[in-house]
């Protein structure tokens, strides 16, 4: 569904991704692990075309094709989801009607009927119920004044009513308690399918216990270094990340 392929992205002057190789067929569940600042959040966000980033070689192909060259709606449309490590606010652009528009955009698209107002609310709130959020909450902007947990539950929202093929998840994990984080992992489950992928950017092991994933990469230094099965997620628990760095840089220096 997704390949990545030797992928350089820099932001100015800088390099921040390093040749970024990866492949994620249908029905699978990726993780990416690493530290702050190794770039998950910039490979997740040029995977979505967010733009103020050169992509400087390499390609990204997305169901056979390159989609470098797509603005990020045409990626929305074609299934790909971001959901932000951190949610922008749309003071004044009501939920109920930004979730109508997205829905009305991707119907389109794929050739399906428009929702007329009583279908759309029916799906709507039985999935506002279904993901355990607060209906008020939902009356409200999207994301206005939310809490960091409400941004993330209103983006599993998103999720479970836009059913995307592709989905990003960055950091959904973070500053959640443990009730939230279960939420969030369970609305996760109950979208994933054989038919759609996800790649799930975190840097605690925590979500994994609820969010098997299929493979586990570490990320450093804006390169993979190390993949592996769901296993790994508690030996990074345990080791940090450090004596994977220690072990690079070993290797580096043998050659
Ligand atoms: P992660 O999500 O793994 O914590 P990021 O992808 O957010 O890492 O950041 C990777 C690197 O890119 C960091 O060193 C960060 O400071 C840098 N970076 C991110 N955004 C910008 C930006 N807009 N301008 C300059 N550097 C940036
Ligand atoms: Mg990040």
């Amino acid at each position: 569904m997704l390949e990545i392929r030797d992928l350089h992205v820099s932001i100015g002057e800088s390099g921040i991704l390093n040749g970024v190789n990866l492949k994620i067929k249908r029905g699978e569940v990726h993780a990416i692990m690493g530290p702050n600042g190794s770039g998950k959040s910039t490979l997740a966000n040029v995977i979505a075309g967010k733009p103020g980033y050169d992509v400087t070689h390499g390609d990204i192909i997305y169901e056979g094709q390159s989609i470098l060259n797509y603005p990020p709606d045409q990626r929305a449309l074609e299934g790909i989801f971001l959901a932000f490590q951190y949610p922008v606010e749309l003071p004044g652009v009501r939920n109920r009607q930004f979730l109508k528009a997205a829905t009305d955009a991707l119907n389109k698209h794929n050739n399906q009927k428009e929702l007329n107002a009583r279908e759309f609310d029916k799906i709507y709130k039985e999935t506002i119920n279904q993901v355990g959020i607060d209906s008020e909450l939902m009356k409200r902007s999207v994301n206005d004044g939310f809490s960091g947990g409400e941004k993330k539950r209103s983006e599993m929202l998103q999720l479970a009513l836009l059913n995307p093929k592709f989905s990003i998840l960055d950091e959904t994990d973070s500053g959640l308690d443990i009730d939230a984080l279960k939420l969030v992992a369970e609305s996760f489950n109950r979208y994933r399918n054989p038919e759609n992928s996800a790649l799930l950017v975190t840097h605690y092991q925590r979500i994994l216990d609820y969010i098997t994933p299929d493979f586990i990469h570490v990320f450093m230094d804006g390169q993979i270094i190390l993949d592996g099965g769901p296993e790994l997620a508690s030996e990074l628990e345990a080791k940090g990340y450090k004596w994977l760095k220690d072990r690079a840089e070993q290797k580096v220096n043998k050659t």
